[in-house]
């Protein structure tokens, strides 16, 4: 366990059968910090969500990261979750998920034979099931390419009013664009839509060596809502409304990231 917010609520609730025994992550020398290795951005599975979220270096380079951890759950929530344990927990609506599969995050597994880093939508097989097998392995660190000076990254979500809930849809984008504003690469992740926190990869696709426009960033929100499984729930959003949402949000997103891909992130 990290922070413990879902894990215990789970075994208290009994959604998880009780366990004789828990690793906590939280005090493991070296897995509480935050660094830059060559290109990668390197994140220990024991680093908090409020830690990410006034961190300098993944403001500069990881804005997308700052924004999707800074939202979650209440202060009390952020102070002591983990953006591993959002994660390992595989939740299709994961904000911190969603953020990190944005930035092309890979993940490091270890068990007593070693560790290996594997592409972090590979770890996600369903609602709440994740490839790390909880009896054996640890997510030790989480990393991803930081932003160079032609990119820059965008979140938001869209939540109901009263506070502490998990979001209707949030999405996430990367934009890489050259000198003359094309758009040289793109990401760009949603959820809750499906089992798993969703990589738009037509949209994506459609993005590269286009225009940095609003034209084509209101294409691939269409084109978005071709692939995606999109349904309503009965607490949260419908089908109808989370289409008009990624229709609205996912543009300004995809600008918001353009933008920052010129002037620099800064989570502005
Ligand atoms: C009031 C409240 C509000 C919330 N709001 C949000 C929200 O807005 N957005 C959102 O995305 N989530 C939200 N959550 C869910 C939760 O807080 C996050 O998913 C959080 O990131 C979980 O991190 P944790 O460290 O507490 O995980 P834990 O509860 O400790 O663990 C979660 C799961 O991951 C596994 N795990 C944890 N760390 C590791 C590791 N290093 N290696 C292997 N497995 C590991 C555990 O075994 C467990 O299965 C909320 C929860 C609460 C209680």
């Amino acid at each position: 366990m990290g922070g413990g917010t879902d894990l215990l609520l789970e075994i208290q609730q009994g959604s998880k059968p009780a366990v004789e025994a828990l690793v906590d992550t939280s005090r493991i020398a070296g897995l509480d910090a935050i660094c830059r290795d060559g290109e990668h951005i390197i994140i220990g599975c024991a680093v908090t969500h409020a830690q990410i979220a006034r961190d300098a270096l993944l403001t500069r380079h990881g804005t997308c990261l700052v924004e999707s951890c800074g939202v979650i759950g209440g202060p009390q929530v952020r102070n002591v979750a983990t953006l591993a344990g959002n994660v390992a927990h595989a939740l299709p609506a994961g904000d911190g998920s969603i953020g990190l599969l944005a930035l092309g995050g890979d993940i490091e597994v270890t068990d007593a034979t070693g560790s290996r880093w594997m592409p972090l939508q590979d770890a996600f097989l369903g609602p709440g099931q994740s490839a790390i097998d909880h009896h054996r392995e640890l997510l030790t660190r989480l990393r991803f390419k930081a932003t160079s000076l032609n990119e820059g990254s965008a979140f938001t979500r869209v939540m109901r009013p009263q506070g502490v809930a998990l979001p209707m849809i949030a999405m996430a984008a990367r934009l890489r664009l050259t000198a003359d504003k094309t758009i040289g690469a793109a990401r760009i992740s949603l959820g809750p839509a499906g089992p798993v926190p969703f990589l738009a990869k037509p949209a994506m696709d459609l993005l590269q060596g286009k225009a940095a426009t609003r034209q084509w960033f209101d294409e691939a929100a269409a084109l978005v809502l071709e692939s995606i499984p999109l349904r309503s729930s009965k607490y949260r959003a419908t089908q109808e409304y989370r289409t008009e949402m990624i229709l609205t949000h996912l543009p300004m997103v995809l600008a918001r990231a353009a933008e920052r891909a010129v002037e620099g992130e800064s989570g502005q």
